[in-house]
């Protein structure tokens, strides 16, 4: 019987956990044996009884829970303990399956071969239709988008809705959601639910629909080259199209109360847009949320992790918004790894058919190898440096 084993976060911040109780009893009907390591659910308010009642056994300490897995669950990628590498507890063969943010850390991707543990990582699962139920990066965003448009509510020094009262008309603030993928989609319907006017903008003219199904009217900027990949991802932008793009952004930043910046290009560094001029023109007491502030940010006041007061403008900086809601992010992110382990276990084993394409993206080691060509690009990069 495969043993998965579900350890406790290791990172400091980090309150989700890889699997909740109702996940695990799905995987013990599909006749898995799942270990848990005691108080691996307390941070999103799940306790070992429950991961009892669901048919887990509870495992009191980390390096006998790695040690035990087959298959290890996990939520951010693996870390320190006891000064230890926590991944130097897996047995050779064992599968690892978590963020592994695998393009801006290879080198441990490489150590992970090195000690051959198979791993596959969330962050490369297929934005693909038959994929989607697994797509742990757009479960998590989703949360992210929505809480980003919570915490621009609460900082702003005004009201988000227009409000008609006796003592006189307040109207609504104005929001501006740059880059509208999956956080700024759900930022944009959060944002327009609590009351705002909302205008958005993404690189690729393709979203224009989806914006304005959610409420906001789309800023139109003409750009002449390519902006999507063959896979739908934003494209780098040459630095004259990121010019022109500011330019026209300028004038919307400068009047907007809130700005909910969520720009990204996938293995890159997060593409600069709000621009500290840009900052000095906003009025005093307006709020951005850079939800690329781990990626370098897309405002070039922004701190990652922290709130920044520039000129009487907040930024706010997040770095793991996810864990502001680990129930329902651990939720989601459970159902992801429940249909990704039920679709790659065949006849008892991880079926490793790299003919398949959810396979082939996901799984970045195999028997000591290095599988990806942009990891090992990654970590070539890092050598030359
Ligand atoms: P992301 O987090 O990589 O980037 C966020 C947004 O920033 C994107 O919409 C991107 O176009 C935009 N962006 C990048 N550079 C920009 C710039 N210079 N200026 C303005 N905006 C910029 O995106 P994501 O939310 O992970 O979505 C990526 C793609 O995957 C999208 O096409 C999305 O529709 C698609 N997707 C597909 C599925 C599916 O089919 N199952 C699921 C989720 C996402």
């Amino acid at each position: 019987m495969l043993k998965i084993a579900v350890p406790k976060e290791s990172d400091l911040g980090e309150l989700r956990v890889a699997l909740v109780p109702d996940t695990v009893a799905r995987f013990i009907k599909l006749g898995f044996e799942v270990l848990v390591q005691s108080g691996a659910g307390l941070g999103a308010h799940f306790d070992d009884s429950e991961y009892e009642a669901a048919g887990a056994t509870i495992i009191n300490g980390a390096k006998e829970l790695w040690e035990s897995a087959d298959i290890l669950l996990k939520v951010a990628p693996p870390g320190e303990q006891q000064g230890e590498e926590e991944m130097n507890w897996l047995k050779p063969g064992a599968t690892l399956i978590s963020f592994l943010n695998p393009l801006a850390n290879p080198e441990q991707v490489q150590a992970l071969a090195q000690r051959k543990i198979n791993s596959f990582s969330m962050e490369m699962i297929p934005r693909t239709s038959r994929a989607q139920s697994m797509d742990a990066l757009s479960s998590q965003a989703n949360i992210a988008g929505y809480k980003s448009a919570l915490l621009a509510a609460a900082s702003l020094s005004r009201l988000f809705p227009m409000m008609t009262t006796a003592a006189g008309t307040i109207p609504p603030a104005k929001v501006l959601v740059i880059g509208a993928g999956v956080a700024g989609l759900q930022a944009i319907a959060t944002a327009r639910r609590l009351g705002a006017v909302v205008e958005a903008f993404d690189v690729r003219p393709a979203v224009k629909e989806e914006v304005q199904s959610v409420g906001a009217k789309f800023i139109e900027i003409p750009i002449e080259e390519d902006t999507a990949t063959s896979q739908g991802y934003a494209k780098e932008v040459g630095q004259n199209t990121q010019e022109k793009i500011r330019q026209v952004l300028t004038e919307h930043i400068k009047k907007s109360d809130v700005v909910i910046t969520t720009a990204q290009v996938q293995g890159k560094r997060a593409p600069l847009i709000v621009t500290e001029e840009m900052v000095c023109e906003m009025s005093s007491g307006a709020v951005i949320v850079d939800l690329a502030a781990g990626q370098g940010g897309n405002c070039a006041c922004t701190e990652a992790g922290k709130d920044v007061y520039y000129n009487g403008v907040t930024i706010i900086g997040p770095l793991n918004l996810p864990s502001t809601l680990p129930v329902d992010s651990s939720k989601v992110y459970a159902k992801n790894l429940l249909t990704l382990v039920k679709y790659l276990v065949k006849d008892g084993a991880i079926d490793f058919n790299f003919e398949d394409d959810i396979v082939e993206a996901t799984c970045v080691t195999y028997e000591g190898e290095i599988r990806n060509d942009r990891i090992k690009q990654a970590l070539a990069n890092l050598v030359q440096a």
